[in-house]
């Protein structure tokens, strides 16, 4: 039986590993392990790739939102609107400066509902997040109408839309920050935990280069509090390296998506994302491929029955779903988007014969 994991991460390693070798030897053998040339070098052309004056390594995505968040000024009591359909981290990095997430619902572009953000207002209201997920940039027009309209702070957790662009501007530069996460199975993936933040605010990108460095300055002052966030030099060349063919990687996954489409546009009973070029306004990755589906839970089980992995999102859980956490909306959409949202297999590993194989079965599933 064919087998197609959600996600073959010792392939990340394998496929180039004698390159890999080389250069960590490389790094290693000059000792060169905390904020050396090459975490400039990676800020550098990470900020020239997505076109703006600052990005600062970080040492996971959700460290670069909780500093954008501390840098924008966001604290005790501030509330800060989130879509529901995102990952808890979004929440977490609200939680951990001190201010208040209060999610709301999304659209069927599994987008933040800007409607239900202007009725979530409130005097305490300081910031709003948009979470441009899974490889697409929402459009943006309407939430930066209310976020100036209202006297809001826009952050963007661009976690998962480094490289997509909404009208030829990349994810992660409509606010005062952005951020973006190279967890593994992140478009552009480190072996472990590694994130950054870009800026176009010159305040912004030295208070977050302080901050992740203990709030030390150049010379080693400290300036305020600060906090370990730094990103690891040796991720930072691997980083580096994987860079140069992002581009590669997402044009891959684009060219996957659009067999998934043509393949499963005819089922009555999926949801698809947009199809590539369908929209020129859109430029998505497709960090994830996020289909709803009728019957989700068996055809889930019978795609693990034919080898093929999936995955819900958050575990099939919003932020405003976990009882424990007491984040409560009123989100019809998330919740019923809950119930049928699935990640098929989708990255640049992959092959064009892997994704003809998982339509297949999704078709067989549903007798089509
Ligand atoms: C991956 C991700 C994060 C956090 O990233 P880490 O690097 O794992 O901390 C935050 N938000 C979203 C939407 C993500 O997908």
């Amino acid at each position: 039986m064919r087998k197609v994991p959600f996600f073959n991460y010792p392939e990340l390693y394998l496929r180039d590993k004698n390159h890999y070798i080389k250069l960590i030897d490389g790094v290693l053998s000059r000792g060169a392990f905390i904020l050396q040339k090459e975490v400039e070098d990676f800020e550098h052309q990470l900020a020239e790739y997505v076109g703006v004056k600052h990005a600062v390594g970080l040492a996971d995505g959700t460290m670069a939102i909780y500093l954008a968040l501390r840098a924008a000024g966001i604290g005790h009591g501030d509330e800060v609107i989130v879509s529901t359909h995102t990952f808890i981290a979004t929440c977490s990095a609200i939680v951990a400066v001190g201010g208040k997430p209060v999610p709301v619902d999304c659209t069927e572009e599994l987008m933040m509902d800007v409607n239900a953000a202007a009725r979530a207002i409130t005097s305490a209201t300081k910031a709003i997040m948009p979470t441009q997920l899974n490889g697409r940039t929402m459009a943006m027009e309407s939430l930066l109408g209310l976020a100036a309209d209202n006297n809001l702070i826009v952050v963007e957790d661009s976690c998962q839309g480094l490289g997509s662009k909404y009208k030829n501007k990349m994810a992660g530069t409509f606010g005062l920050a952005g951020t973006y996460s190279f967890y593994p199975a992140k478009v552009l993936g480190a072996f472990g935990d590694a994130g950054a933040l870009v800026t176009n605010d010159d305040g912004v990108a030295m208070a977050v280069r302080q901050m992740r460095d203990h709030g030390r300055d150049e010379h080693g002052i400290v300036r305020r509090w600060g906090i370990n966030g730094r990103i690891d030099n040796l991720h930072a060349a691997i980083l580096l390296h994987k860079l140069k063919y992002l581009d590669l990687a997402i044009a891959k996954r684009r060219e996957l998506a659009e067999t998934y489409h043509d393949k499963l546009v005819d089922l009555e009973s999926l949801i698809l994302p947009q199809k590539p070029n369908s929209d020129p306004a859109h430029f998505d990755t497709f960090q994830n491929y996020e289909i709803q589906a009728k019957r989700r839970d068996e055809l889930q089980e019978y795609l693990k029955e034919h080898g093929i992995g999936t995955l819900r999102q958050w575990g099939g859980v919003m932020t405003h779903q976990f009882p424990d956490l007491g984040l409560e909306s009123d989100a019809p959409y998330a919740d019923n988007l809950s119930k049928q949202m699935l990640l098929l297999p989708m990255n640049d590993l992959l092959s064009a014969d892997d994704v003809l194989y998982v339509c297949e079965k999704i078709r067989s599933f549903y007798g089509a």
